[in-house]
């Protein structure tokens, strides 16, 4: 993904250098943010430092009790922020309600869980050390950094804000140039149910400030956004030996078996791979049919697809492309599987406009084309035929990313899902992992390591620290 659609000024008086939001669907302005400095970085991370004293003397109790009046906050507020979520990044409102009440819940189960996740626990000492007590704590570590992307800006950096600041962290967080506005409504009300110390505070700007956090001594930085600038973020951090998360991107793929309930798996792959205009890390952008349905199944997608349609209206599904870089790219994709040999049965090289993409659907694409290797990141799919269901997971496996995979199968699914190299695998459904916040979430290869949401997330925000101590 690129950082430099985005031009910024410098004040005559002060030289400040600032940037403006743009609302994608009509490039108005939404609003005007700092760029940060690597000063400003280390004074917000100082105060984050001392806010630490404060925040991680709470109980587990009376943290879960600010975190879940945020979550109040938020649900009574749904419509204020689901308007910044459309006005900055351009989702429909339905879809902005989704993401804040997926979020919603997040910030709730991390409060439900984290004493019971994180609180002290004895474990056996084992015969040798028979005359001790041997106790697990999980500790907070300080001052986490969270760095964000633009396409989910409210769930996708809850994810580590939320678990972080339940496992008794302070955080400093810095969303995308592209969803500034998103980042700066959390941390403000943020602030209204925890006014005492700075406990989550915000950075704005561009690569070069999230790199200033990585540099800055923070005890932790979680690194949400593409393959590429996670290669950027564990160099930065390794200067300082700074622990990391990294939740890459995905080039997500949909199997479909021969006994496959056809219309839900054409449901899937539609919705999988057009919601938020195929802007998502685990949207579906491949799709592997068994030979005995695959005629069936591609009729069934094509008439949804056509079905779907982008656009500023209230009536349209799916919203803008939010960077305008990205055109580019999926124009280069669609550009690419045509030239060699593709077909587009829905869409084409027409439906990339200004600012929108109209559904896509691509068949006979060869598999070193770059629309099947590399992210699309926009509303297309590529449908290719396989012999039987070795080759389906062969060919999903045949690539660098590794974050989620559906398989559609009435008899062997759970099979084919442990086969699979990802972090995530559903069955018979397209169900977001976002939506379960028990579950861990996180990728294999270049699609990330590290594990936010569920316990695990939790315990990633923690320092285990063991105790013995003779009775
Ligand atoms: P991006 O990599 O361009 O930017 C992500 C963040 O990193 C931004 O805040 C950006 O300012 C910052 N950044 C850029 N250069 C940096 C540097 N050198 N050091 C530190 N920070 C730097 O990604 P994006 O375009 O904002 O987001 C889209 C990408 O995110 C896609 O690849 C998508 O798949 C991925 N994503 C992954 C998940 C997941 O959970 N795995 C979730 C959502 C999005």
């Amino acid at each position: 993904m690129s950082v430099t659609d985005i031009a910024t000024r410098r004040d005559a008086e002060t030289d400040a250098e600032t940037f403006d939001s743009l609302n994608p669907a009509n490039g108005e302005v939404v609003g005007t943010y700092p760029v940060h400095g690597a000063e400003d970085v280390a004074a917000a991370v100082a105060r984050a430092r001392e806010a630490t004293a404060f925040w991680s003397s709470l109980s587990f109790a009376e943290r879960a009790e600010r975190l879940r009046a945020w979550a109040g906050v938020l649900t009574r507020r749904l419509a204020q922020l689901c308007e910044v979520v459309h006005a900055e990044v351009g989702k429909p409102h339905g879809d902005a309600q989704l993401e804040a009440a997926l979020a919603i819940d997040h910030i709730a189960w991390a409060a439900r869980n984290a004493s019971k996740v994180l609180g002290p626990r004895r474990v056996s000492p084992g015969l040798l050390m028979a005359n001790h007590a041997t106790t697990v704590e999980y500790r907070p570590l300080g001052v986490v950094g969270v760095i964000g992307p633009w396409n989910y800006p409210v769930f996708t950096p809850m994810g580590s804000i939320a678990y972080a600041l339940a496992a008794g962290n302070t955080v400093v967080f810095k969303p995308s140039e592209h969803s500034p506005g998103v980042g700066a409504w959390l941390v403000d009300t943020f602030s209204q149910v925890v006014p005492e110390a700075p406990v989550l505070q915000l950075i704005t700007g561009f690569g070069p400030t999230g790199e200033a956090l990585c540099r800055s001594g923070v005890d932790k930085i979680a690194f949400t956004g593409s393959a590429k600038t996670g290669t950027h973020v564990m160099r930065a951090c390794a200067d300082t030996l700074t622990p990391v998360i990294i939740e890459g991107g995905g080039k997500d793929a949909l199997l479909v078996d021969a006994d496959a309930d056809i219309a839900a798996a054409a449901d899937a792959a539609v919705w999988g791979g057009m919601s938020n205009a195929g802007q998502t890390c685990i949207g579906v952008e491949r799709v592997y049919v068994h030979e005995r349905v695959y005629d069936a199944f591609v009729s069934e997608v094509t008439a949804r697809a056509r079905q779907v349609r982008a656009g500023a209206d209230p009536g349209a599904k799916i919203g803008p492309i939010t960077m305008p870089s990205q055109l580019g790219v999926i124009r280069r994709h669609i550009e690419d599987a045509l030239a060699r040999g593709g077909r587009a049965l829905v869409g084409g090289l027409d439906a990339v406009g200004e600012r929108f993409v109209q559904p896509t659907v691509l068949v006979d694409v060869p598999e070193d084309s770059i629309a099947v290797t590399e992210e699309t990141f926009g509303p297309t799919l590529t449908i290719a035929k396989v012999r039987d269901m070795d080759e389906a997971v062969e060919r999903t496996n045949a690539t660098a990313y590794g974050l989620g995979a559906t398989v559609f199968s009435k008899s062997r699914g759970m099979e084919l899902a442990r086969r699979i190299r990802s972090g995530m695998a559903s069955v018979n459904s397209v169900i977001s992992f976002a939506a379960v916040p028990s579950l861990p979430f996180g990728g294999t290869g270049q699609s990330g390591f590290g594990r936010i949401h569920g316990p695990d997330g939790l315990k990633e925000f923690t320092s285990a620290k063991a105790i013995a101590r003779q009775r």
